[in-house]
């Protein structure tokens, strides 16, 4: 019988970021193979190194098509299509300009107005050219740049799920710096902390009760830099080339995929929470959780999972059923 009274943390600082691996065995040669694997992938889809597969494409703009690898091309070819939705707030191509604002590493600034309007004009999702008969992928232009920086752990984290499942895993979570997905039922259920803007490490609003799902959040306040008193942050709107500016703190999506809650947090965000409640009236699969900047937090539904709110300096709006 399985003791899911007894947890065993593993933990791993990968893709710059924080990782967590929860099982109930004790077994730190399993917990090695799932970092491997983030490795792995870490290593196909990073833009942060000078080789990676998808650098090797970023270098070849302009001149040749790449060929890649398959679980490359059908991740570039998801976040292609997610890019080109109608008005979509996210972008694979958004790469010259994540570059350019450099938004939470060193020498970050506000861009001349100018060379946002240029870098702009390489930023065309459509102009990503795909080739499913070799798996090729060509940016047309010098300068254009796939950065998969909003997608990757989402992905990663279902690979690691899949491997757990099929390692004969029932129980298990991992995070993957604040992308979460786990595996069945512990005890009772997991229970995830939805983190409060701009507070110290720990604080929460309050927390989500899920079982089998992913939850994912993007916020203002993971990455930014202020200046003349503005915080300009990691999200950047794609139709502007500046951060998207709205009343959001944070967006938090749980899903059966962490991938489709990597995404959705982005188009979300793009939206605002009117029109994002609107679009999810036809997503019973994704449920999302707005936390706005006036310190409500909005549920646009919640019958996968189950919210309490912690912190009384905000207010829940929205069911709980
Ligand atoms: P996330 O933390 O999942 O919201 O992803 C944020 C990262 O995605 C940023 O650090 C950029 O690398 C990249 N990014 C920024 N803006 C966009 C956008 N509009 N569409 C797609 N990726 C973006
Ligand atoms: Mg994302």
């Amino acid at each position: 019988m399985l003791d899911t009274t007894k947890v065993y943390s593993y933990s791993a600082v990968l893709m710059g970021s924080p990782i967590l691996l929860k099982l109930f065995v004790n077994d730190e040669a399993l917990a090695a193979r799932v970092f491997r694997l983030i490795k792995h992938y870490e290593d196909l889809l990073t833009v942060n190194r000078a080789q990676s597969q998808v650098m090797d494409i970023n270098h070849a703009a302009g001149k040749h098509p790449v060929r890649v690898s398959s679980p490359v091309y059908a991740l570039i070819k998801c976040a292609k299509a997610a890019s080109t939705l109608p008005n979509s707030a996210f972008n694979l191509a958004i790469g010259p300009l994540v570059k350019r604002w450099r938004i939470g590493f060193r020498g970050d600034s506000v861009p001349p107005a100018e060379d946002i309007a240029r870098l702009l004009t390489l930023t065309n999702p459509q102009q990503v050219l795909l080739n499913d008969v070799d798996e090729s992928v060509y940016l047309p232009l010098p300068g254009m740049e796939i950065d998969l920086g909003a997608i990757a752990k989402g992905y990663i984290a279902d690979r690691v799920r899949d491997y757990l499942r099929k390692e004969g895993v029932e129980q298990g979570l991992i995070n993957l710096g604040g992308n979460v997905q786990t595996l069945g039922t512990p005890a009772g259920l997991w229970s995830i902390g939805l983190k409060k803007p701009f507070s110290q490490a720990g604080a929460m609003i309050g927390t989500l009760e899920i079982a089998d799902k992913s939850v994912v959040t993007s916020g203002v306040y993971e990455r930014y830099f202020a200046q003349n008193g503005h915080i300009y942050h990691h999200i950047l709107d794609p139709r502007t080339g500046y951060p998207l500016d709205n009343e959001l703190d944070s967006v938090t999506i749980v899903s059966a995929d962490s991938i489709d809650g990597d995404i959705w947090t982005t188009l979300m965000y793009g939206m605002g929470v009117e029109k994002a409640c609107a679009t999810l009236r036809a997503r019973p699969d994704i449920e999302a959780i707005f936390v706005t900047k006036s310190k409500e937090v909005i549920l646009s539904s919640s019958h996968h999972y189950r919210f309490t709110l912690l912190d009384n300096d905000y207010r829940l709006i929205g069911s709980t059923v």
